[in-house]
């Protein structure tokens, strides 16, 4: 069985010299494998021999030709010849929070819309419902189906980007929440997701957590069978995360809740079952049966699935168990004095530190904590009240929203951003870790959300400067991206001696980039501690004792677990203080 997949939006027949057509052995003895329908090329699958020359020869690398196992049955959907194709779906089951796993253009959004009853599966062809449900008869998701089928689902949907709701709602929050107020649940969501301060604002002038927050309430305040949430912690501090999981634990209870999404900690936590999707992203995805959270985790991170037969990674992602040992005689970047920083509402003080040259320094706090403000103070981008010193540091900043203001190509911002754009080093050690070479020549208008944080990273370090730092770079990303991500930053910082701070909330991503951490305490837009950069141990213990959470560790993967509040794990942890780095016995 072999598929093949044009990228519609990479295809560009007229900037080529049609080499796929050229090239492909099968057509040069005569065959139609390759035609040029309407200037597009088509392929067809029963006579391609599989040499992959076309995906080779073309310069937009817009095909991809995949041999699948003689077993698999017809996809459940397909996009059109040479289009995506999805094998599999997962199944919404009453009275649970059901994960899904996999890459970036992996197909979960196709499997979505399909069981919200938008999207009519066609098996790979044109079929009839009556087909559809033939090829699911006798199974769960065969009854659930036909329900879809029949008298449809009703289905509340959270949807990825958050940041787009002001472009479609106007007026006060309350107006946007009322209307969703079918269950009346309204009042305890609101509630229970700090939203009451937040009624009679404008939704255009929400912070991108503040959107998520009301984004979650109106989705869990609908009456409906089959609930999906479409990543809920993009902007969404530890706290809150934990808060909305617990929030959708609740509303499971009678129903079915699915959620994507790619912090895993978090996921651990809330997700009884996981699908795990895998393939090639754009080509093709795989739908896995269900399998427990733990051991769905657990075989995503070590990129093999026994029950399916499958490695999907040549490598697996690792944790450390022990916290990394310090490293004495590093060069100093900046020694800096103790200061505080006082605003009309809000008081920021900070105790004297030492970042290091070479290094990444994870920094972890809630949201309105005063991070944004230390590394103003830090880049002399603001003066401090008290404190005096001048470090002129330059520093280099990805926020956290970002918006794709102007109509450029990813090429020419990169081009405009350094002088080492052709060097061997930016190519092979940024942009292809990075994974943009794919959509260099598009503009950052038609970027997805995941795409443009990539673009952002990269341009964030290519900038000439003596700090780099990023605020949530794990917004959008999935599994694969952020742990590249981590590796680009650390090796960044490493080969430039320069320093790397990383503002973010995915604890798992903070444990495989930082060296140090810098913690922040106190009351969210009232008052914020900024301590001095801490060892890991140390670090994550003073953070995980503020927000009362310890971990342990998985005993296969040694990836770390949250332990349920009172659990023996967590009373014994608490009380020796090792909040995350278990000490092994012997
Ligand atoms: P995910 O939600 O995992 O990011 P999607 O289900 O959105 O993935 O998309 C999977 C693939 O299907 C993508 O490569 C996308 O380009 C393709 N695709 C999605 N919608 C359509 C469509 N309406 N027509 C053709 N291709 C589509
Ligand atoms: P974080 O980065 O941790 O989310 P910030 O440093 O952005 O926190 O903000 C901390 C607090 O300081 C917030 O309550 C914010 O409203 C307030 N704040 C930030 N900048 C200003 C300013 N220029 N004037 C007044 N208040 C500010
Ligand atoms: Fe032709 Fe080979 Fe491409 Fe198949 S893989 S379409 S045979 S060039």
């Amino acid at each position: 069985m072999r598929i093949a997949v044009i990228n519609r939006d990479r295809c560009q027949p007229r900037k080529c010299s049609k080499e796929c057509e050229y090239f492909c052995p099968p057509v040069r003895t005569g065959d139609e494998t390759i035609v040029f329908e309407d200037s597009k090329p088509l392929i067809t699958e029963n006579l391609c021999v599989g040499c992959g020359i076309c995906v080779r020869k073309c310069p937009f690398g817009a095909i991809t030709i995949t041999n699948l196992p003689e077993e698999m049955e017809a996809p459940v959907h397909r996009y059109g010849q040479n289009g995506f194709a999805l094998y599999g779906l997962p199944i919404p089951m009453e009275g649970k929070v059901t994960g899904i796993l996999g890459q970036n253009g992996i197909g979960k959004s196709t499997a979505i819309s399909i069981l919200s009853g938008i999207l009519k599966p066609n098996l790979g062809k044109n079929a009839s419902w009556d087909e559809v449900l033939e090829r699911f008869t006798g199974s769960a998701l065969g009854d659930y189906l036909k329900k879809v089928a029949d008298q449809g689902i009703k289905t509340a949907y959270k949807p990825q980007y958050v940041d787009r709701i002001p472009k479609s709602y106007s007026g006060p929050v309350r107006g946007l929440l009322d209307r969703t107020d079918e269950r009346g649940a309204l009042e305890g969501l609101v509630e229970n997701l700090g939203l009451s301060r937040l009624m009679d604002r404008e939704i255009s002038g929400l912070s991108g957590g503040e959107l998520q927050r009301v984004a979650i309430a109106a989705t869990a305040a609908r009456d409906a069978e089959f609930y999906f949430f479409d990543e809920i912690s993009p902007y969404l501090d530890i706290h809150q995360r934990i808060n909305v999981a617990r929030i959708l634990q609740n509303l499971a209870e009678g129903k079915a809740v699915m959620v994507v999404e790619h912090d895993l900690a978090l996921l651990d936590l809330l997700a009884e079952a996981v699908h795990l999707i895998y393939g090639t992203p754009g080509a093709y995805g795989v739908i896995t049966r269900p399998k427990g959270v733990r051991i769905g985790i657990n075989q995503y991170l070590k990129g093999n699935l026994p029950e399916e037969n499958v490695r999907i990674r040549s490598e697996a992602i690792a944790f450390e168990v022990h916290a990394p040992r310090i490293e004495k005689d590093v060069p100093t970047l900046v020694d800096y004095d103790a200061f505080t920083k006082e605003y009309s509402s809000f008081t920021l003080k900070a105790e004297p530190g030492v970042i290091r040259s070479g290094e990444v320094v994870g920094i972890l706090g809630p949201n309105g904590i005063g991070k944004s403000t230390y590394i103003k103070i830090l880049a002399g981008v603001e003066r401090p009240t008290t404190g005096n010193f001048d470090l002129k540091l330059k520093v280099s900043y990805k926020p956290q929203y970002l918006k794709a203001e102007s109509d450029m190509t990813v090429q020419r911002l990169l081009r405009e951003t350094t002088h080492d754009f052709d060097s061997s080093y930016y190519q092979s050690e940024i942009l292809r870790p990075m994974g943009l070479e794919p959509f260099m020549d598009q503009n950052l208008t038609e970027l997805s959300g995941g795409e443009l944080q990539r673009v952002a990273i990269t341009a964030c370090l290519s900038r000439e400067a003596d700090i780099y730092l990023l605020d949530e770079p794990s917004a959008h990303l999935d599994v694969e991206q952020r742990m590249l991500a981590a590796k680009v930053m650390r090796r960044f910082a490493e080969s430039t001696e320069r320093s790397v701070l990383v503002v973010d909330h995915d604890i798992y991503l903070i444990d495989l980039l930082s060296e140090r951490l810098i913690v922040f305490e106190g009351e969210p837009g009232v008052l914020g501690i900024a301590y001095p950069p801490y060892e890991m141990r140390e670090g994550m213990n003073v953070f995980l004792k503020g927000i009362g959470i310890t971990f342990r560790r998985d005993e296969e993967t040694r990836r770390p677990r949250v332990n349920k509040p009172g659990s023996r794990l967590d009373r014994a942890q608490r009380d020796s203080g090792e909040y995350y780095y278990l000490i092994e016995e012997a």
